[in-house]
């Protein structure tokens, strides 16, 4: 069925290009996977899960000691699976934050009445590798160290191989919330002692949104029983009910399921990571290049940028109204995403999803039509 407005943009599928944190632009394969209906029993979903499940720790160079454990649901639900799971009643996490995604973790363990320190920096600026150390040092009923990969807030690339050596050196669990960065920026859990990192099915590996996962260390995941404080997010149960029947416990998403694995054979065949990671970095790079040359300012300076999703500053021009640049945009076929920063006025543009540079730069010749419509003089003064 063809929807009045579709077929006309840069999608495979002619709809407008999402240039957003998530849900993202999936290649048109991804979505004919979904057209099935198979039962949860069925041999052939059986055997997707099963590469699904195999596939996904190789990304992290889990190797035998890490196993995936997927969860029904977005993003947050993995992140509470593995908070909840994986805390026991008298651990203490201390958790850095430094955007909205750090705070929700917070939050989940205030509902889950799991104790927390909170480390917490400007949206602009890294966890402190010092004050991290002094608070570890200082409070030795601190058991988990909770980190963001890269914080969508701002787009910022925390430094999580200082995190995870401090981690390692005062002998606390790590654990990540890779949600943005899983499949385009490398990770080697083994290597910086992950006890387990929660990722989606609808970020960087292109799938559609219904699944996520978390990677845990398989001695963590079996020393979890009984410590989860819900029965849907319980990880050491899921594991093992996928483990002993091969079936998950609830309804599983099938759908997103299959289209996840022709996703993860794409990201197969673009060298994985590597390949990923290179093609992000290619619309980053596109993108904060071509939006400067229209006087636009991002928010992070390029060391602390991360190749998914940059914050720009809002243009100081009483002309520019982010409503109207917003929809010029969508007419174009360009959804672009409001900010969702305390310090400053901003938007954001996404670098990932099945969109190459060449999208990059139909998004900025966009940019540039629906900046002239509003009548915003080019280029941007630069703010004081
Ligand atoms: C997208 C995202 C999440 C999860 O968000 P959902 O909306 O639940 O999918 C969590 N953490 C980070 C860093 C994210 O980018």
């Amino acid at each position: 069925m063809t929807l009045p407005g579709q077929n006309r943009f840069g999608s495979e599928t002619g709809d407008p290009l999402l240039l957003t944190p998530g849900p993202l632009t999936t290649s048109k394969a991804v979505k004919a996977a979904m057209l099935h209906d198979w039962g949860s029993r069925d041999p052939v979903f059986l055997a997707l899960n099963r590469d699904i499940l195999a596939w996904l720790p190789e990304i992290v160079a889990g190797g035998a000691d890490y196993v995936a454990v997927p969860v029904q649901g977005s993003g947050t639900f993995a992140v509470e699976a593995m908070l909840t799971s994986l805390v026991p009643p008298g651990g203490r996490v201390l958790v850095l934050v430094n955007g909205a995604y750090g705070a929700r973790a917070r939050r989940i363990l205030e509902i889950a009445h799991r104790a927390s320190v909170v480390h917490q920096t400007p949206e602009d600026t890294p966890p402190d590798p010092p004050a991290v150390a002094r608070l570890l040092a200082g409070d030795p009923a601190i058991s988990h160290v909770f980190a963001v990969h890269c914080e969508t807030t701002s787009g910022i690339l925390n430094p999580l191989a200082e995190i995870a050596s401090l981690a390692a050196r005062h002998g606390r669990s790590l654990l990540v919330d890779a949600m943005s960065s899983f499949g385009a920026l490398p990770l080697d859990a083994p290597a910086l002692g992950c006890t387990a990192i929660a990722a989606s099915a609808n970020k960087c590996l292109e799938g559609v949104p219904g699944l996520a996962f978390v990677i845990c260390e398989k001695r963590a995941l079996v020393a979890a029983k009984g410590t989860a404080t819900t029965l849907t997010l319980d990880l050491e149960d899921q594991w093992r009910a996928l483990e002993s029947t091969g079936q998950y416990r609830f309804t599983p998403p099938i759908h997103v399921i299959a289209a996840l694995h022709r996703a993860l054979e794409e990201f197969r065949a673009e060298d994985g990571v590597a390949g990923r990671g290179r093609r992000y970095a290619e619309n980053c790079r596109v993108l904060t290049e071509g939006m400067r040359r229209l006087g636009f300012r991002p928010l992070l300076a390029g060391a602390l940028q991360a190749p998914i999703i940059v914050t720009f500053h809002m243009p100081r021009d009483p002309q520019f109204i982010f409503q109207r640049f917003y929809d010029g945009l969508k007419a174009r076929g360009f959804v672009i995403y409001p900010g969702k920063l305390t310090v400053a006025e901003s938007f954001r543009i996404g670098c990932i999803g099945r969109i190459g540079p060449g999208d990059i730069r139909a998004a900025l010749a966009a940019v540039e039509a629906v900046l002239a419509e509003m009548g915003v003089a080019l280029p941007l003064p630069a703010a004081a």
